[in-house]
């Protein structure tokens, strides 16, 4: 900061007065997070925060993870930007690395600088492929902020509607549903896709999915579902558009979550976690399609030296720690611990679900508190105790456990603990209120 330190009320007035009114921040009592170390942060006061939600997902190599930031600002000071209609190393290293760890044949990648960005042009690729104009996408899906991307995002608050086509998206209820069981909630859902294709197959470009839904409240659909969803749309010519934004990058336990399905998507998109805090947006496509995209296209930051650089070190990062594989291991811990957390306190916690470092706990209202409260009230003891988780959620009632991949043992079990302090807080409270 260039003036004097703010507290925590001078800058939510400034948001208040000189942001948009849409910004939201989550606690009604918030911390001024002032600085980033691994796992941890730092408010103001120099109190120490474990970080459960990185942003979603993006720092999951850790906070100014000093191995990666080295390597930024060495490249910020050798060269910072120029334009890919010249000649740099970086980008090109980075799509080569890329192809290494990408499934099947998808080895081709266009850079951008975000989530929404990488979206909308797998959206243009996968229409100048197949010369179709229209998309599948499940419900409750979160894809983007921008037009497209919007389209085809199916959660009602994160949409326009009144600014949207109507006939660009057709959405197809999740495989995952209150009351059915997984597996029945999965048919349920292929089978309106199977009617929808039927009905009009051959106008759909692509189908764009997250891979485990995470803003949606973290929704794993058993393994088998995308192998027959998959079948279904190569029948008819549709592309499969992975939205690895949250689930890449090994989070899951997977480098890409639609490895846990052995799915090889047509194309692949990614951001957030490539970068673990430096604006970065990707995606990737085989051959065939990358030859249909016969149209100039340029980003003036995609592929920059910066971005690039730093995302070549991410996964040297990821690769020389293993952290693919700590993912799936700490994920294990988290999912046990939080399990057994919900077996005490089943009045509150309804739901544990998830993959690797992925992990959600659906919340109930009790007493007085609805749903939504709860969760709120849940996060912002859990900060009062030292620990940033976040929320998603139709409801805004899951709890979303997105910890960096460098996370330890000892944090999980410490969290855990917190937790189960929260839940026997609230509970009794609830029961004094009945
Ligand atoms: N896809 C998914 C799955 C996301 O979670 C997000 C952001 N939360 C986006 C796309 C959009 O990314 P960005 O905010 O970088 O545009």
């Amino acid at each position: 900061p260039t003036g004097a330190m703010m507290g925590p009320e001078a800058i939510v007035e400034r948001r208040k007065k000189y942001g948009l009114p849409c910004t939201a921040h989550f606690y009604s009592n918030p911390p001024h997070i002032v600085r980033g170390s691994m796992q941890y942060l730092y408010d103001q006061e120099g109190r120490r925060y474990v970080d459960f939600f990185t942003g979603v997902s993006v720092v999951a190599c850790g906070h100014c993870n000093e191995a990666i930031t080295e390597r930024t600002v060495e490249q910020l000071r050798r060269l910072q930007h120029t334009s890919t209609i010249y000649l740099t190393q970086p980008m090109v290293e980075l799509a080569e690395r890329l192809a290494d760890v990408l499934p099947g044949a998808v080895r081709r990648t266009f850079f951008c600088n975000s989530g929404s960005e990488a979206n909308e042009g797998a959206l243009l690729a996968a229409r100048l492929h197949t010369g179709r104009r229209n998309f599948l996408a499940l419900e409750y899906g979160l894809h983007g902020r921008t037009f497209l991307t919007m389209n085809v995002t199916g959660i009602p608050m994160w949409r326009a509607d009144d600014w949207l086509d109507s006939d660009t998206a057709t959405f197809i209820p999740r495989p995952w549903c209150d009351g059915l069981e997984p597996n029945a909630a999965a048919r349920r859902s292929l089978e309106a896709l199977a009617a929808v294709l039927a009905d009009k197959g051959e106008t759909f470009a692509a189908m764009i999915v997250e891979p485990i839904q995470g803003n949606g409240g973290i929704i794993k659909p058993p393994d088998w579902y995308y192998r027959e969803l998959k079948k279904m749309l190569e029948a008819h010519g549709i592309l499969l558009i992975a939205d690895e934004i949250q689930t890449g990058m090994g989070r899951t336990g997977r480098m890409f979550a639609m490895e846990h399905y052995e799915v090889t998507p047509d194309i692949i998109t990614m951001a957030k976690a490539l970068g673990n805090g430096v604006p970065i947006g990707a995606f990737s496509m085989t051959d065939e399609i990358a030859a249909s995209y016969n149209r100039p296209s340029a980003s003036t930051f995609g592929g920059n030296p910066v971005s690039s650089a730093t995302a070549l070190a991410v996964l040297d990062y990821i690769e020389r720690h293993g952290l693919v594989d700590q993912a799936m291991v700490l994920g294990e811990r988290l999912m046990n611990g939080l399990c057994i957390v919900q077996k005490k306190y089943p009045d509150i916690v309804a739901e544990v679900r998830g993959k690797g470092l992925m992990v959600g706990a659906e919340l109930k209202g009790c007493g007085e508190r609805t749903d939504a409260e709860m969760t709120d009230t849940v996060l912002e003891r859990m900060k009062d105790r030292g620990y940033i988780i976040g929320k998603n959620g139709v409801k805004r009632n899951v709890l979303a456990f997105q910890p960096a991949m460098i996370i330890s043992a000892d944090d999980i079990d410490g969290m855990l603990g917190a937790l189960d302090g929260v839940l026997a807080d609230v509970s009794a409270e609830s029961y004094q209120s009945l």
